[in-house]
């Protein structure tokens, strides 16, 4: 009766940890490419490198400190497993997303003519942080006390990840009430997701 017991318990252990269940969420292996795409500190600056595991993503960095493509790779992994904790990803739409976008950091911050604040307020020549380019592109000022979880990454990739499952804009207005996409939940996922990144020191 007991080995029947253990038979069973261990069959249902087969079943819920199959290695292959959502939890799994990128199983792309290390490409050989992403050995030889390095950042060299003798070369000229701007430099792109590739992002390993991320299939086609990449970065373009001013210097090889912001960010070294292991941290930036770290950042993308703890992103998705929040977006998926806390909205799914059924279609892939936003690990698509994530495995082709281009991150490129700055050492400078810019001034925009008109944007929106998180609660949908319009500025205008405000100094920002971040800007999403187009669909698989975003600009990136490099953070407070250079991390990149005081960065604005996490929350230009929700805007490229509504963009990526809504089709249309991002949601430039977050919170307000003119572009649909953006709700307080999202604002809370990229404070969590912040809090990860942190506990890695990053
Ligand atoms: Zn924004």
């Amino acid at each position: 009766m007991l080995k029947k017991v253990v038979i069973f318990l261990s069959l249902i252990t087969c079943i819920t940890c199959s290695g292959h269940g959502p939890s799994v969420f990128l199983s792309n292996g290390y490409k050989a490419i992403y050995k030889s795409s390095t950042c060299d500190p003798d070369k000229p600056f701007p430099q792109m490198v590739l992002i390993p595991f991320f299939e086609n993503a990449s970065q373009i960095v001013p210097n090889c400190k912001t960010y070294p493509k292991h941290e930036t790779a770290l950042a993308l992994f703890i992103f998705y497993h929040k977006w998926v904790e806390y909205f799914d990803d059924r279609n892939f739409a936003v690990r698509g997303m994530l495995e082709k976008v281009m991150i490129q950091w700055d050492t400078n911050k810019k001034i925009s003519k008109s944007s929106y604040s998180l609660k949908g307020k319009p500025l205008e020549n405000h100094n920002i942080i971040g800007r999403v380019e187009s669909n698989s592109m975003t600009w990136v000022w490099q953070g407070y006390n250079h991390k990149i979880s005081q960065s604005a990454l996490f929350h230009e990739l929700v805007h490229m990840a509504i963009r990526a499952k809504y089709g249309e804009h991002g949601d430039p207005d977050h919170e307000g009430t003119k572009y649909r996409g953006w709700t307080s939940a999202h604002s809370v996922m990229i404070v969590e997701s912040k809090q990860m990144l942190q506990a890695f020191n990053l």
